[in-house]
């Protein structure tokens, strides 16, 4: 929905994606997923009395890396805050984050949606600290506290979305950009990337921002568009009964598809930061931030733009770049065949759909030499697609499945000139046409050599021997 009744959602987001490192953000810890519960703490990260923790320079690089993506300005000074609230699964009372001095601010992320170019601007970048896990059995609540203490990016965008298919395409943008990053495994169903969605309404036409509501911890792109729709009904629908929003944190329920009341928001005040007295302040100096960008991995964006430059089909482009997997493979791909065009085609038709399922897939080269099957006449597109699913099923080739399978294109004039007789002479009527001068009629024999040879009788020499046949 764009707008209901006359009015327009204004949205933005607060991401938080866990950064793929060895250890925790202040301790030494292991921050691998799982485990037993409580297997992965000490006493800095369950914040005991006279802890001392220190920042993993591992988690300091990925946030920097992760500033760099979305087109941030590193600041040269940034420090930490402790942020306190109470909850069961802060065993520490506080959490360790950055309020007053992110590592990152004022970056962007673009992207097409229905064809037309989008920018969300993203406000700031902060590096901190994951909670523990709540879950709860029957009316028992357990807590784990592994997850305590593992590094976090929280990425806020700007309220710069004005729709619940701008707030997807953001999102999904986002994560193909952090994943090409390599900064995070950005699994919402792990909790690995997590979003909360901040939803206003006002008039369509008016520059004034409303009251907005925050919906915490929704974990599927599905469900970020299902609540800024509900958020834009109800807070529409309050406003013209006569209500007002109040400002509130909310939660998504995914069987009515309905947001529901959690909470009135927190004022700034409530969680009483302080600055964090046992961690220095972080220098990222300039030095230190171009070796972190000489790093980086070529970007989706890019990566797609290049394929399309190539001649690849748009729709293709994208698909390649949806997962680091598909376009590192393919770039392989890439660089062995002399028709890229025709192994992007045949990537997407058989080969994805097989690695998407995460089944064993054929390397690389076998997929470059099908395509130069094709290129060279050797193939038609069919038997390309036939020896690509034979060499997937049985382990070999493509070469040598169109060798086993009789998959080549027929070239042999003598036996074409055979199949031409044999097609004329179970035809006699047509013949009779074709030597009255009825030149149409030559596409029957045509058609009946191509029955004959099962489509692989080499099409030009075919229509030639055809024309001779009847000179
Ligand atoms: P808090 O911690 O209070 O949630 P943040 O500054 O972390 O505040 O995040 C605020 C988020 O709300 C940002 O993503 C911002 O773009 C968004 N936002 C701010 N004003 C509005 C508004 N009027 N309507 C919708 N979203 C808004
Ligand atoms: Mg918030
Ligand atoms: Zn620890």
């Amino acid at each position: 929905m764009v707008s209901y009744k006359g009015y327009e959602p204004v949205i933005g987001v607060e991401v938080h994606v866990e950064l793929r490192t060895s250890e925790k953000a202040f301790c030494r810890c292991s921050a691998e997923y799982g485990g037993d519960p409580d297997s992965k703490c000490c006493p800095v990260c369950l914040g005991m009395p006279g802890a001392t923790p220190s920042l993993n320079p591992e988690a300091h690089r990925l946030a920097v890396l992760t500033g760099l993506a979305l087109g941030c300005k590193i600041e040269r000074v940034s420090r930490f805050d402790r942020k306190h609230y109470f909850y069961p699964d802060l065993p520490k009372g506080y959490q360790i984050t950055q309020f007053y001095d992110p590592l990152c601010r004022d970056g962007a992320v673009t992207f097409e949606l229905d064809g037309v170019r989008r920018t969300v601007g993203i406000e700031r970048i902060h590096l901190e600290e994951d909670a523990g896990k709540l879950s709860y059995k029957g009316d028992k609540l357990s807590i784990d506290n592994n997850r305590c203490g593992v590094p976090l990016a929280e990425i806020v965008t700007r309220p710069h979305m004005r729709s619940a298919d701008e707030a997807m395409a953001f999102v999904d943008e986002l994560r193909r950009i952090l994943l090409f990053a390599g900064v995070s495994d950005c699994k919402m169903n792990e909790g690995s990337l997590r979003c909360d969605v901040n939803v206003s309404v006002r008039p369509v036409g008016s520059e004034t921002p409303g009251v907005r509501c925050e919906i915490k911890n929704i974990n599927s792109i599905n469900f970020i568009g299902r609540a800024v729709d509900a958020e834009l009904v109800r807070q529409t629908d309050l406003i013209l009964s006569g209500g007002t929003v109040e400002v509130q944190t909310r939660r998504f329920n995914e069987d009515t598809l309905k947001t529901e009341y959690m909470r009135k928001k927190e004022k700034t005040a409530d969680y009483r930061y302080i600055r964090e007295p046992e961690i220095p302040a972080v220098i990222t100096d300039e030095a230190y931030v171009e070796s972190v960008r000489r790093e980086m991995p070529p970007l989706p964006a890019k990566r797609e733009e290049e394929l399309r430059n190539i001649g690849i089909k748009a729709e293709s482009a994208k698909l390649i770049c949806s997962l680091p997997k598909l376009a590192d493979y393919f770039d392989l791909v890439k660089k062995e065949t002399s028709d890229a065009v025709t192994a992007a085609n045949l990537f997407v038709s058989e080969i994805i759909p097989v690695m998407r399922r995460g089944e064993p897939c054929v390397p690389p080269e076998y997929l470059a030499r099908c395509a130069d099957m094709f290129a060279a006449g050797d193939v038609n597109i069919v038997s390309a697609r036939t020896s690509l699913r034979l060499s997937l099923e049985e382990g070999i080739s493509p070469h040598t499945a169109a060798e086993r399978h009789g998959l080549f294109v027929l070239k042999d004039e003598g036996l074409i000139k055979e199949m031409i007789e044999k097609a004329c002479a179970s035809n006699e009527k047509t013949v009779a046409q074709i030597r009255a001068g009825k030149v149409s009629a030559k596409k029957v024999i045509i058609g009946g050599v191509m029955k004959l040879s099962s489509g692989r009788a080499e099409p030009r020499l075919l229509s030639r021997l055809v024309d001779e046949f009847f000179e």
